[in-house]
């Protein structure tokens, strides 16, 4: 979570990032988030097209399924899918348009 944000910030201040390289779709954050943002599907041809080699392997080892946060603008930063997330691949961004308090 961003240092200057307070946990539980206003839904859409807040852009759940996946680093794609570390994501092996195991779904703890569908799991756990209360506001159902994340779906884990087959990673979409241009995000494994961008991928360095050795993390391309590692996907198609875990099925090429990773975590897409459809419903990003739902997101309330409670912080449960860092926690979760067994691969530490997730993380929060704060949008740069919105004012955090
Ligand atoms: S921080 Fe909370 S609300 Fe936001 S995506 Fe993660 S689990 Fe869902």
């Amino acid at each position: 979570m961003p240092k200057n944000m307070k946990k539980g910030a206003p839904p859409g201040s807040v852009v759940p990032q996946i680093d794609r390289t570390r994501c092996e779709g195991k779904a703890a954050c569908v799991a756990v988030c209360p506001n159902s943002v994340f779906v884990v599907e087959r990673m979409r041809d241009s995000d494994y097209a961008s991928l360095p080699l050795l993390a391309r392997l590692k996907s198609l080892a875990h099925g090429r399924r990773t975590a897409y946060a459809v419903r990003a603008d739902a997101c309330n930063a409670c912080g449960a899918c860092v926690r979760a997330c067994p691969e530490r691949a997730i993380t929060l961004e704060l949008k740069r348009s919105v004012p955090v308090a």
